[in-house]
């Protein structure tokens, strides 16, 4: 059976593996490497997969513009939820992203029937002061989705490119879903495109971390980013010889902006009616295929030729560094520099003549949290969850009750052991209430050796959630009186 993910109801995902193979999302492990100091949710693989997310490690790596951008329906209470999004959020922020964050009240009044007021009373009192609390920067945006005539203004032209057999290929959309909620998704992908529009720079790669149930958000949002653009490089391949080239398709295009775009890009052009192609020549390497043939010793001149004009454009990579290396390594590296110099090129002649040039936005994706009672968490069960306004002892009271994964006897326990993977407890530990991976690692191996009895974990695990609440809504108070020094739209 296909996994079905829907943004509107709370989904179970329990085979995360599948979301690779169904949905093109890749394992984020592989990853971790290139990425400066690791979010802990990346080193523990709560963040499990991702979309496009190296050219974001990229971006930090190298100090090149990124943005981060996320959304919070105001549908009811902060929980700890949320927090994984907010976290996340602040440290891409503190990675040097610019932070865009889109309470989607659009979307609470067309899915859940809310007035805007109610809208904005959620919206301010539960995610903006706790988003504020846990470390949001002054200079990130905040707006009301209502209040930002960008955003609106950008969601109509998107409508423009997708209809409602589509929406309902993706969103599973009937004959009775409403207008304005098909809007309100259209808002989303403009929440997510709105960071690329003129006024906030150049486009740039945006991540949105998410939960995999909002991915067809991310599919939908990707898909159009493509379709509004006046230009998109491609690779493709000869018919009968089966080479690769790049092709800069411009369908629709001014005629003007595809001859400047040829006198722009070095090498060897053909220029179509709609379209150009890049290095048409057989003889060029870029059309030869990896194998045998390009470890010719002419070809590899080729190959040098074509770095020192390439790097001549990028700036950022001496021929002569790359020599001695494998023809293939050569290759691919030549390729990427070549697309990505293409892609600026693109991006430079598509705003010039007043069109998108958006670069598809990233994502990662982490895994939910279970309900405190085992099951999944729900919040019309206010006893699966803890809420970030919950009573500091009321919460601490709900991680005594929560489920865990010892077993029913001291005796037991302390010969076979616990289960910390099937543990509510564990797991609040593992997302929330600990930061130290050594004192984490340290815990587990104590439950799974049966040297840690559940009674007194629940009882540490207790007072930290005490204090974690208790400390998280002072300075929720503290955001509050310093609300008015951050950048906030609101509906007029
Ligand atoms: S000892 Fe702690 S981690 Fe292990 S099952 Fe019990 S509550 Fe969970």
């Amino acid at each position: 059976m296909n996994t079905k993910l829907d943004p509107w109801s709370s989904s179970d995902i329990t085979d995360y593996s599948k979301l690779f193979e169904e949905f093109g999302i890749s394992p984020f492990e592989n990853l971790l490497p290139e990425i400066p100091s690791p979010h802990m949710y990346m080193r523990r693989k709560i963040i499990f997969g991702h979309r496009d997310y190296e050219q974001i490690a990229e971006a930090m790596r190298t100090g090149a513009p990124f943005s981060v951008m996320d959304g919070f329906m105001p549908s009811g209470k902060v929980h700890l939820g949320h927090k994984m999004v907010m976290d996340q959020i602040i440290w891409h922020q503190e990675m040097g992203a610019s932070a865009f964050v889109g309470i989607a009240d659009r979307e609470a009044y067309s899915v859940r029937g809310f007035s805007w007021q109610k809208c904005r009373e959620i919206g301010v009192e539960e995610y903006i002061l706790s988003l504020i609390a846990f470390g949001f920067k002054p200079d990130g945006l905040i707006y009301f989705q209502s209040g930002c005539g960008s955003v609106k203004d950008l969601a109509f032209e998107l409508g423009a490119k997708v209809n409602f057999s589509e929406l309902s290929a993706i969103y599973g959309f009937s004959g009775e879903t409403g207008l304005s909620h098909m809007l309100s998704v259209a808002t989303q992908a403009a929440d997510i495109l709105q960071p690329q529009l003129e006024e906030y720079g150049r486009p740039k790669p945006v991540v949105v971390p998410v939960g995999p149930d909002q991915d067809p958000h991310l599919r939908l949002t990707r898909g159009l980013a493509s379709k509004m653009n006046m230009f998109r490089v491609e690779e493709r391949e000869t018919e009968k010889e089966g080479w690769k080239y790049l092709s800069i398709r411009g369908k629709g295009a001014p005629k003007v902006a595809l001859q400047e775009l040829k006198k722009r890009i070095p090498g060897k052009v053909k220029l179509y009616e709609e379209h150009i192609d890049i290095l048409q020549n057989p003889d060029y390497p870029f059309l030869t295929r990896l194998g045998s043939e390009i470890r010719q010793a002419e070809k590899r001149d080729y190959f040098l030729a074509e770095i020192e004009e390439v790097s001549r454009f990028m700036n950022e990579i001496s021929p002569y560094e790359l020599v001695g290396y494998e023809e293939y390594f050569v290759f691919r590296k030549i390729w990427k520099l070549t697309r990505k110099l293409l892609e600026e090129i693109v991006i430079e002649v598509a705003l010039e003549f007043g069109g998108y040039a958006f670069i598809p936005p990233a994502s990662t994706y982490h895994r939910f949290m279970s309900g405190l009672q085992g099951g999944k968490m729900s919040s019309s069960v206010p006893e699966s969850q803890i809420a970030l306004t919950d009573d500091p002892k009321e919460g601490a009271k709900k991680v005594k009750k929560a489920k865990t994964g010892g077993c029913v006897t001291l005796e037991e326990q302390k010969k076979l052991g616990g289960k910390p993977e099937e543990c509510s407890v564990f797991e609040l530990m593992l997302f929330h209430l600990i930061d130290d991976d050594n004192e984490l690692l340290e815990i587990r191996q104590e439950c799974v050796s049966g040297t840690r009895m559940c009674g007194s974990c629940k009882q540490l695990a207790a007072e930290k959630m005490h204090d974690f609440l208790k400390d998280h809504q002072e300075k929720r108070e503290l955001a509050r009186e310093h609300l008015d020094e951050y950048r906030i739209i609101y509906k007029n």
